[in-house]
């Protein structure tokens, strides 16, 4: 599976509906501070289905809509969507019927998130499995973030082991034994 565009409106900063295009090879987004570029990378993590607003940078999930500015006022939705292409038929039982899968999370103030894949309502935990069967992720070690390279030195054995896992791509399997379990 590739990715192949990142739609955002009312996201942090993008607050008008803005589409990226994600080409073959090396992607780079460059601009001055403060202009957006971590966001981006945000918003990528944010409909994989980050569950911690503290690793948004936000003090609670509904700080990742637009809170508004000196011309503009504050939005009341925000809604990701990736766009991935899936002609290789690399997605789990159920969803290889589709050469395109768009992933969307949305969430409404106080309302809590939504999300869709392909227009139907799915659970959060479906997304997240979406992208770890594919090694990817909102917890991915392919996204370092800013600041992440010293917390990795500085980290406990278990947590940079959980980082090797998510890197083999066996943390899928945690969670369904997990949920397994339950039942
Ligand atoms: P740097 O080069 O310093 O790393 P950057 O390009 O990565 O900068 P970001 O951190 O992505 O910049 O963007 C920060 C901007 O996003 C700030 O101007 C901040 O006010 C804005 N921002 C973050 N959350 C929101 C929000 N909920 N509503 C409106 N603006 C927001
Ligand atoms: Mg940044």
């Amino acid at each position: 599976m590739k990715f192949t565009r990142l739609r955002l409106s009312g996201f942090k900063s993008f607050v008008e509906p803005t589409e990226l295009v994600i080409e073959q090879g090396l992607t780079g987004v460059v601009g001055p501070n403060g202009c957006g570029k971590s966001n981006l990378l945000e918003a990528l993590r944010w409909a994989m289905g980050e569950s911690s607003y503290k690793s948004m940078r936000a003090s609670g999930m509904d700080d990742v809509i637009f809170s508004g500015s000196a011309s503009r006022p504050q939005r009341n939705m925000a809604e990701v969507t990736i766009v991935l292409d899936n002609s290789a038929r690399a997605a789990p039982v159920g969803l290889n019927d589709d050469e395109v899968l768009e992933i969307t999370r949305r969430i409404e103030r106080e309302a809590g998130s939504i999300y869709r894949i392909n227009g139907r309502d799915v659970r959060a935990r479906d997304v997240q499995l979406l992208f770890a069967d594919a090694s990817t992720g909102a917890r991915s070690p392919a996204l370092v973030r800013q600041g992440q390279i010293n917390e990795m030195i500085n980290a406990k054995p278990q947590a940079r082991r959980r980082v090797l896992e998510e890197a083999a791509g066996i943390t899928g399997l945690y969670t369904r034994r997990h949920e397994a379990e339950l039942k």
